[in-house]
């Protein structure tokens, strides 16, 4: 639990959203397009801490990682493959070009290889402009806010809840949050972890 919480509160000072706990299949397939993976598994409910096997598409090699694994390879700037990172491969304009493009973006900046800085993109659905690092989009971030991100968008509807924690501390803890309308992942992950949902009050 407080490990959980720790991780959530770094990965969110380093500016994406919380790598521990589920990933919804989309977010899998994204992190894995990014990396330049496909799962030697279908792919299901997956905790970004399980091991997953994974085949490189660049080179053919298998390996067991994780979610946060290969999200970590992409932010540190080596090849989530261990055969390729070994050959010293680096993401090149071209390999960051290509995995984009399979992701609904068309590169229009430059690489500078540095994978924290931001990218300027063009969506390839909506042709919506589109600056995101490389590093968020290898953190889950949506590759197009108009076409991914219904999550995120701040007009959709959304909810509060209530949790009780009746574990924690001496007499318990009461948490509030609050989460998007599109599935019900942060209340089951809450629940997990030991928490009883109380109340969800949706709000425009
Ligand atoms: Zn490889
Ligand atoms: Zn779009």
């Amino acid at each position: 639990m407080c490990k959980w919480i720790e991780h959530g509160a770094e990965n969110r000072r380093l500016g994406y959203p919380n790598l521990v706990g589920d990933w919804p299949v989309e977010r899998q397939e994204q992190l894995l397009a990014a990396a330049g993976m496909r799962s030697l598994h279908p792919l299901g409910d997956q905790d970004g801490n399980e091991p997953l096997n994974v085949e490189c598409l660049e080179c053919g090699a298998a390996q067991t990682d994780t979610l946060f694994g290969v999200s970590e390879g992409i932010r540190l700037s080596w090849l989530p493959c261990a055969e390729c990172n070994a050959k010293r491969f680096k993401p090149t304009q071209e390999t960051i070009r290509t995995r984009m493009e399979s992701l609904g973006l068309h590169l229009v900046g430059e690489f500078t290889g540095d994978p924290g800085l931001p990218l300027s993109a063009v969506c390839t659905r909506c042709s919506t402009p589109r600056a995101v690092s490389w590093t968020a989009v290898g953190g889950g971030s949506p590759p197009c806010l108009r076409c991914d991100g219904s999550k995120l968008d701040p007009d959709a509807p959304h909810r509060v809840y209530l949790i009780d924690f009746p574990h924690l501390g001496d007499r318990g803890v009461y948490k509030v949050g609050i989460t998007h309308c599109a599935n019900d992942n942060r209340l089951r992950s809450h629940e997990k972890a030991g928490g009883t949902v109380l109340a969800t009050i949706e709000v425009a």
